[in-house]
């Protein structure tokens, strides 16, 4: 039997693509909708915020979503010279997370802990085994990522997520002495 695709919505208002219910989307302001490959592009400009009740339940702003699909159009158009004024402002790293809050494990015997940085991306992407460096209070340290994850209500899940630009996620890495707060920074050069 054929390998048939079920399209769901239809096709992405800006590119064309079909819209798969497995690659997800996202609906626009005025009803149309655009596939993730598009929404990831604006996703820069316009990050993903989530935030969690006192029970734990999940609930998730996405700023595209109040866009039309004349302002998406016209954001997707500007998304390149806006990440290149990001990456100017800060110090062309080719890709830069920004820590909100910490959380750390102890690392077995002998181990060094192994830290949680909860943030966001704010450009480029973080994946596992990235080499990386972490900005603290002037000083930098280099490290291995080992984990990149969805947060949840308490910190770093265990389900894998890209560490894409606007995107919530948690970055994992330990190592002897690194201290890791909320304001540091995790770039990638
Ligand atoms: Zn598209």
């Amino acid at each position: 039997m054929a390998n048939v695709k079920t399209i769901e919505r239809g096709f992405c208002s800006l590119c064309g693509r079909a819209l798969l219910p497995n690659e997800g989307y996202c609906s626009l302001r005025d009803d149309s909708h655009i596939c993730s490959f598009c929404a990831g592009k604006l996703r820069v400009m316009h990050p993903l915020t989530l935030t969690w009740d006192k029970k734990g339940n999940q609930a998730k702003h996405d700023p595209i979503e109040e866009l039309s699909l004349e302002e998406a159009g016209k954001d997707l158009e500007n998304a390149i010279a806006y990440t290149e004024e990001l990456r100017a402002k800060y110090d062309h790293h080719n890709a830069v997370f920004m820590v909100e809050s910490v959380t750390t494990e102890k690392g077995g015997f002998l181990k060094p802990p192994v830290i949680y940085a909860c943030g966001r991306v704010i450009y480029g992407c973080f994946d596992p085994e990235d080499k990386a460096r972490l900005l603290h209070k002037g000083s930098a340290s280099g490290l291995t990522l080992t984990g990149v994850w969805r947060l949840a209500s308490y910190g770093a899940s265990r389900l894998e997520c890209q560490g894409t630009g606007g995107k919530p996620c948690a970055l994992e890495f330990s190592g002897k002495n690194l201290a890791c707060e909320a304001g540091d920074l995790i770039v990638k050069d």
